[in-house]
């Protein structure tokens, strides 16, 4: 779909449109939130039926493109101005670029000039309850793709699964109790870059936040920590790119083996923090050898076929009658899991009083 220089007038009128889009921002507070797996699976879904390199989920706020949720490229945020999505935003409507090498408005683009050298783009607008676009779905290749038939409608419903998700604001972020009591500049720095999920500060003060709700809910929760195993070889046989697509892919397979409202945080090197809400011992058991089974099915990707990766589990149980610190939590969770690597990895261990 080539274009002429006319449209490029377009962005004049991006000021006012940004604006609103900000505008409607504030209505969805979702900017610099983590990993949710409602949004990693259209994601993933994306790229499987478009047949595309890349897909994601973007907010938008500040001329800037959040990534709410991506496969396939390693990117967290970018200026509009540098990203594809400028003319479908200027535009409002779907856009689909079969080659961006045919395109005026691409040609110039470091994103097509340079890495990753992006040829096909095909971007659906998100609107809020206002019809204001606060987002978008894109999908991207490093190849040109034909714009088949079907194409614009797979993207269509792709982009309304979105934005579905994004306006269904009774589920809207549960953990939006915790979320809710953090502003967006507190919340990007709370988060890890690399797997984003919540980084340790983040778990930490989320952490404090439960203990703080269930002294008087009494609430009973639990705090697992999840340590990849022999994760040394994995970096020194395959490389830290490998590493790195390793812990990407353990943190996305953990939110997706816990429920939303439950807490998942990068607690150090290749160890996570995660906090089970409304947990009893039986509940954390079964959730533990959901994470370990999930994980122990993932593949990671090397250079030269890819490899299988485990976990090892330490779980602390709160008892509504015991008045713990969050430290005293993660030293018990810790010991349990001292205890799983000597057993022999890829399991989990519930604290007990004669653990350690
Ligand atoms: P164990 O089963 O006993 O846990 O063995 P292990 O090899 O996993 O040992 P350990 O947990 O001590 O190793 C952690 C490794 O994680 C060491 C460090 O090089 C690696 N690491 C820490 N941060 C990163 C990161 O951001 N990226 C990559 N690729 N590796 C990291
Ligand atoms: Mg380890």
């Amino acid at each position: 779909m080539s274009t002429d220089e006319d449209s490029l007038g377009l962005s004049q009128t991006l000021s006012g449109t940004a604006t609103m889009r900000i505008a409607g921002l504030h209505k969805i507070d979702s900017f610099y939130t983590p990993l949710e797996e409602r949004f990693e699976r259209i994601s993933r879904l994306g790229k499987n039926v478009l047949g595309v390199r890349a897909t994601g989920v973007t907010l938008i706020a500040n001329e800037t493109l959040w990534f709410k949720s991506v496969v396939g490229w390693r990117v967290n945020e970018l200026p509009i101005k540098d990203s594809l999505a400028q003319p479908m935003l200027d535009s409002g409507k779907p856009l689909i670029v079969p080659d961006t090498h045919n395109d005026v408005r691409y040609v110039k683009l470091p994103l097509v000039t340079g890495k990753p050298k992006f040829r096909f783009y095909a971007g659906f607008p998100l609107r809020d309850g206002d019809g204001e676009i606060i987002g978008t779905f894109c999908a991207f290749d490093t190849k040109p793709k034909k714009a088949d038939h079907g194409l614009d409608e797979m993207l269509s419903d792709l982009g309304q699964l979105a934005e579905r998700e994004l306006l269904t604001t009774d589920l809207w972020n549960a953990q939006s109790q915790l979320v809710g009591k953090l502003d967006t500049a507190r919340r990007q720095a709370l988060l890890d870059p690399l797997t984003r999920v919540w980084n340790r500060r983040g778990g930490i003060e989320m952490l404090e936040m439960v203990l703080q709700e269930s002294s008087s809910s009494r609430e009973q929760f639990a705090v697992c920590l999840v340590d990849i195993d022999h994760f040394k070889e994995i970096n020194d046989e395959h490389g830290h790119g490998t590493g790195d697509q390793a812990l990407r892919k353990i943190a996305a397979s953990i939110t997706a083996s816990v429920r939303p409202e439950d807490v998942v945080s990068r607690h150090g090197g290749d160890e996570f923090l995660v906090i089970l809400r409304d947990a009893t011992p039986s509940v954390c058991k079964l959730v533990a050898e959901r994470i370990c089974g999930r994980i122990e099915e993932t593949r990671v990707r090397t250079d030269d076929g890819s490899v299988a990766v485990t976990v090892s589990l330490g779980v602390a149980v709160s008892d509504p009658g015991e008045t713990l610190s969050a430290e005293q939590f993660v030293e018990r969770a810790d010991k349990a899991l001292y205890q799983t690597k000597r057993q022999g990895r890829n399991a989990a261990t519930i604290w007990q009083d004669d653990a350690s």
